[in-house]
């Protein structure tokens, strides 16, 4: 098999060039291809590059099956024609390979087509930052397109080239219904992402177009002539792709750089809970680097801080290690009784916490701030989807899809209530106005409502936004805009906010400010605080080591769940004991449907998957109901882990 360098690895080379040593090799951890299928469902690039085809018709696929000369040849023999459109054309210069998304050559011109399913805003100059330079969003693409452009210049240099870029035009509402649901996301038998188009499939079903062709020619000549930034290196273009080129190929890894900037916290070649017994490339590069052990560097780096800003600085001075840092190197002071980010940072990284134990809490801050909230407390979580290309009509690329809530109550007398949920998951039924409806119903008029981070408010000023533009909006429209203004806050412009005056409070909020503790690793993640808590509250441990009840209407979808289990005197988060989503049907029907028998949902990321995939209408109604359930379970859990929190502050450790 040649070792090319090819786009992805081109990609990877510009995020740190050592990347391509690890690449490929089954020995080394690669987060990256743990969650390949599910990105694909969850961003839906694979479905932009099918519907973008569709901008161009009557194209020729050059179905690239690992064969890469039979791919070439095949471009090769296409591009004797005047006129041709080619899909996926492989070009390969030396031991340079490209697949072109799209490529449409006119005579002597070629045109080279780069789809992503990148949102793109027509009214804001996305391409340029204030300074003049491009956008840091915007540049892997532009850098993406370059060095196709600059393969396809060398390997026929008697054409004349333009390049473009296919984005996701956010100014442009979807103009049919079901228009994501032409483009089903699946695995072929070598476990790889592709796309069925719906058969039958017309150019009209697909309405107007969402997608807006950038052409992008001046970016690429700035990127080809001027020098290319990478951690470590700085150089010509064609210089640094030699080099990258020449080492891949030989197989040597180029040394890393890790004092240049902070690329390392987001390397996928670190090992994972998931696969702990793989080589870590993340390791390996720091030990040569910065010569300390396996041993010290697994106690924690800088890059391990959480949401530290300054990593860069610390690397500059060869700060490497937690036990390098000090206290000045953070703001590490509470201010107003808070615990601020720096004084979060500087627990994590120095175990250093006022009083000894496992923990710092602000009781005094936590109860003030909560005797300011009026009963009944009402505790709500989302789930939402953003696609690039919408399931609903009037909907444009990344609109908010509020699916599925969950509503859970803690009354003035501290009663637990699962008030009421909503969840829809029906194929082509647009819910975010019903969802409103439902939510307006559920938590009243009075008392506080809690949510944790503002997506709450995010979403519910998106579908705000929608209600506003909708000219079919429906008779009640009046009322559900009323009802989001009341419980969110707007920056509606950079001097002015408007709010509610009923305004959702961020429960998260609260809990950064008053409390950390060692097992979060500084992250306030509800998934990362709530065993954290169980862990420390003796209230908790008494209130759930029994039993909740559907019959108290203290849960709506487990029966009899006792939510405090520990082993090993270490506590079970929650959220591993949700039950797998097929545990109901038979073995049999599990392996006849091609189902994963150990599929949870247990993060927002795999509830938006799920919805996604119900939204396709050959699911077996075995598998939608026990999806349905695990969504209806796992978004209880959500709302529940808030009320947990809120007791344990309200009760002290
Ligand atoms: S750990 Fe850092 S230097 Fe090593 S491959 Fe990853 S990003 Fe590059």
């Amino acid at each position: 098999m040649p070792r090319y360098l090819t786009k992805s690895r081109f990609k990877m080379a510009v995020e740190c060039p050592t990347k391509l040593y690890y690449t490929g090799k089954n020995d080394y951890a690669n987060q990256k291809n743990d969650n390949d299928f599910l990105k694909a469902l969850a961003d839906g690039g694979f479905q932009v590059g099918e519907l973008a085809k569709w901008m161009y018709p009557n194209g020729v696929e050059v179905e690239f099956k690992g064969d890469f000369e039979k791919a070439i040849l095949q471009t090769q023999a296409l591009l004797k024609e005047d006129r041709v459109t080619i899909y996926e054309a492989a070009i390969r210069h030396e031991n340079y390979f490209v697949l072109v998304d799209v490529l449409k050559k006119t005579d002597q011109q070629i045109e080279l087509i780069e789809v992503k399913a990148k949102s793109y805003d027509p009214q804001v100059d996305t391409f340029r930052n204030r300074t003049g330079g491009m956008d840091s969003q915007m540049l892997p693409y532009l850098q993406d397109i370059a060095f196709q452009t600059w393969v396809a210049k060398q390997a026929m240099p008697h054409f004349e080239f333009s390049s473009v870029l296919m984005l996701a035009d956010k100014s442009k509402p979807c103009s049919v219904h079901n228009l994501n649901q032409n483009f089903k996301i699946q695995k072929d038998q070598n476990q790889k992402t592709t796309i069925t188009v719906k058969p039958g499939l017309k150019a009209q079903d697909l309405g107007e177009p969402i997608l807006t062709p950038v052409r992008v020619d001046e970016f690429v000549e700035e990127i080809l002539s001027t020098a290319l930034k990478v951690p470590g290196f700085d150089g010509r273009f064609e210089d640094l792709i030699k080099e990258w080129s020449d080492r891949y190929d030989k197989d040597v890894k180029i040394p890393p750089h890790i004092q240049h900037g902070t690329h390392c916290a987001n390397c996928e070649f670190k090992t994972s809970s998931r696969h702990p017994n793989l080589k870590s490339g993340f390791l390996e590069c720091w030990q040569e680097a910065t010569g300390h052990s396996i041993e010290a560097l697994e106690k924690g780096t800088v890059v391990d801080i959480y949401n530290y800003r300054s990593k860069h600085q610390l690397l500059k001075q060869r700060k490497y290690l937690f036990e390098d840092l000090e206290r000045s190197d953070f703001s590490a002071e509470p201010s107003k009784g808070e615990i601020t980010l720096g004084l979060r940072q500087w627990m994590q990284v120095s175990g250093d916490i006022p009083g000894g134990g496992d923990f710092d809490f602000h009781q005094h801050l936590a109860r003030e701030t909560m005797s300011q909230w009026s009963y009944p407390l009402h505790f709500i979580d989302f789930e939402t989807s953003r696609t690039a290309i919408p399931f609903f009509k009037g909907q444009k690329p990344y609109s908010s899809v509020a699916f599925q809530f969950s509503h859970h109550i803690v009354h003035a007398d501290q009663r637990l209530e699962h008030k009421g949920q909503y969840l829809e998951t029906r194929c082509g039924i647009h819910p975010n106005y019903s969802f409103v409806r439902a939510l307006m119903a559920s938590v009243g008029e009075t008392g506080t409502i809690l949510m944790w981070t503002p997506h709450e408010n995010t979403t519910l000023n998106s579908i705000l936004a929608e209600l506003m533009d909708d000219e079919f909006a429906p008779t009640d429209a009046e009322l559900l805009k009323n009802f989001i203004r009341d419980i969110t806050t707007e920056k509606v412009n950079p001097s002015l906010v408007r709010e509610g005056k009923r305004c959702m409070v961020d429960l998260c909020d609260v809990a950064k400010k008053t409390f950390f503790h060692k097992m979060t690793g500084g992250s306030s993640s509800i998934k990362k605080v709530l065993p954290a808590v169980m862990h420390s509250s003796r209230f908790l441990k008494d209130k759930y080591s029994r039993p909740l009840l559907k019959r108290q209407g203290e849960s709506l979808n487990l029966e009899e769940m006792v939510w405090w289990r520990e082993e090993k005197g270490q506590i079970t988060s929650p959220y591993q004991l949700l039950p797998p989503v097929f545990k109901d049907l038979d073995p049999e029907s599990v392996a006849t449907l091609e189902l994963d028998p150990d599929l949870h949902i247990s993060e927002g990321g795999s509830a938006t998957v799920a919805y996604g995939r119900l939204q396709f209408t050959d699911v077996s109604p075995a598998e939608r109901d026990a999806v349905h359930q695990a969504l209806l379970q796992y978004c209880e859990l959500d709302t529940l882990a808030m009320v947990m929190v809120y007791e344990a502050f309200l009760h002290g450790f």
